[in-house]
């Protein structure tokens, strides 16, 4: 049986202080800034987390600019073989990455062994990057001339990530561009830093040269400054709307090519003819697993029909007042965890006083929940609100908790605009057993993953993840192919080698002219 102590990161110094690494080893703060860091589940604070101040993290940069060139002359297949060996290291540790990301977060265990899994598919993905950077080439272009194109690594890479996938959205980004010859400094969430770190450590163990992964721990003067050094080339950002917009104004402006993933309302369209007993199961987990604090979860069902919505919200009233909810470490499993920090919960609390404030049906307050957990973490049950109108803030705005709206639309064309109308798109699903319907919502829809009978359709590793309008800002999308053309700029090169020892005569002819 494992111990708590096992899973805390070397990053954690004497004072249960989680502090960077930086050039492959603990570098501890300089008596800076500190965060709190909690267990969500007991509500108690388990310890702190330093936070960097610019000079500490030009030092990083620093770091990870010297290492990057001898990184990049690394075959690709070498560099591959890093990331194998991470693989299996990553596979080793499956069950303690998973608690950590318990003891920060609050989802619950099996929950987040499938987010180590699903980073896990990204470094399988990067696995391949001798394949995938194999360019394009031509012979004879004009006479004796050959032009090809390759990927050259882009140099210092960052990534800016959320608290809700502590591990997974990180291994979104750094497999595929380490793998593709940059360096990368991680700033994770202050909220849930000890899993980065231990992905640092296990890279670290894998056989990765020092300083070509660092992690860098802190806030907004840490991603400013990573924004603001020229040294820095590209940034993937996943976060809320509002900062992903001000990451990508500010990251633009500074020169970088800029990736920013932003918030989301993800609509799930319930057609007349659909399977309600599916539909209810799959809302179920889309809208309550990880205590709705998911990018994709599902936070509005829209039912077509009157007679569709009564059912479903019937049914779905029924199951969530019947939702387990407790520490996710706990054994039997909840089905629900905690939220990440006290004011969150408070902030989610709120929403319910402003949907009944703005005229919804709170058919089931999460408020009045209180399950068999623990009674001091930061807990909420489900909510279920009807009769939600597009223009209530509880529609409007990301809740990002176990809080599903239901919007009624009286017919097909309705339910596709109230989906359309929203300002957010990164994710939908419809349910339907009827082809045209789902292949008329699939082209009509401006969302950028669509799910058919799937709530939450999440691309795998060797496809892209990203949202449309302002779930998104930046052209590429993440991990997947994308992300290999993000993390590398394109060399075009045109060839002509005069005759050599053969002798014959030279003519330079431009493929225009002949
Ligand atoms: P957040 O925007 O508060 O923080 C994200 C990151 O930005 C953190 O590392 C944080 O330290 C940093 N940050 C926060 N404020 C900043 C500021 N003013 N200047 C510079 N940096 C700042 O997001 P969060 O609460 O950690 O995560 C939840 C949000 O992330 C939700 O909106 C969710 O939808 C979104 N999300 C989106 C996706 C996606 O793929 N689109 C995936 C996961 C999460």
């Amino acid at each position: 049986m494992s111990t708590a102590s096992q899973d805390v990161p070397a990053a954690a110094g004497r004072d249960s202080t989680l502090h960077h690494w930086i050039g492959g080893r603990v570098v501890e703060d300089r008596g800076g800034r500190r965060g709190p860091l909690y267990n969500p589940a007991t509500g108690e604070q388990s310890g702190e987390v330093a936070l960097a101040d610019p000079t500490q993290v030009r030092d990083a940069i620093d770091v990870a600019s010297e290492a990057q060139a001898a990184w990049a002359a690394t075959p690709p297949l070498r560099r591959a073989r890093v990331m194998f060996r991470f693989k299996e290291l990553i596979e080793r540790d499956h069950e303690r990455l998973a608690r950590a990301i318990t003891r920060e977060h609050g989802k619950t265990f099996s929950d987040a062994k499938g987010e180590v899994t699903r980073g896990l598919e990204v470094v399988e993905f990067a696995c391949g990057i001798p394949h995938l950077l194999k360019g394009e080439h031509s012979i004879d272009v004009g006479s004796d001339v050959d032009s090809w194109s390759q990927q050259q690594p882009v140099g210092v890479c960052a990534g800016i990530t959320p608290f809700n996938f502590p591990a997974m959205v990180p291994m979104w980004m750094f497999p595929v561009a380490i793998a593709c010859g940059n360096s990368f400094i991680l700033k994770p969430s202050e909220k849930d830093p000890s899993t980065p770190l231990l992905l640092a450590e296990l890279l670290t163990e894998a056989g990765l040269p020092d300083g070509v992964f660092n992690v860098v721990n802190g806030d907004k003067a840490a991603v400013d400054t990573l924004l603001e050094d020229p040294r820095v080339g590209a940034i993937s950002f996943v976060g809320s709307t509002p900062i992903a917009e001000y990451i990508y104004a500010h990251g633009a402006a500074h020169g970088k090519r800029v990736q920013a993933l932003g918030g989301a309302k993800n609509h799930m369209v319930v057609m007349p003819d659909a399977d309600l007993d599916g539909a209810v199961d799959a809302l179920m987990g889309a809208a309550y697993g990880s205590a709705g604090e998911r990018c994709m979860a599902i936070s509005v069902a829209v039912p077509v029909g009157e007679k569709t919505a009564d059912a479903l919200v019937e049914r779905l009233a029924e199951r969530v007042r019947g939702l387990r909810i407790g520490d996710g470490l706990a054994e039997p499993e909840p089905e629900m965890g905690p939220l990440v920090t006290r004011e969150h919960l408070e902030k989610v609390r709120g929403y319910l006083d402003i949907g009944v404030a703005e005229g919804a049906e709170l058919v089931v307050d999460g408020r009045e929940v209180r399950g068999d957990g623990p009674q001091s973490g930061f807990f909420i049950g489900g909510s279920l609100f009807d009769r939600v109108r597009p223009g209530m803030r509880v529609h409007s705005e990301e809740i990002f908790g176990p809080v599903l709206s239901v919007v009624r639309a009286k017919d097909f064309d309705e339910a596709v605009d109230i989906v359309n109308g929203h300002e957010y798109g990164n994710g939908t699903a419809i349910f339907t057993r009827d082809g045209d319907a789902a292949r008329t919502y699939t082209q009509r829809i401006q969302v950028g993953m669509v799910g058919i009978n799937v709530p939450i359709p999440v691309p795998m590793a060797f496809h892209s993840f990203g949202g449309w309008k302002r779930s998104r800002f930046g052209v590429l999308h993440a991990h997947g192919p994308e992300a290999v053309r993000f993390y590398t700029q394109m060399k075009t090169v045109t060839q002509r080698w005069p005759k050599g020892v053969r002798g014959e005569e030279n003519h330079f002819v431009m493929p225009t002219m002949k």
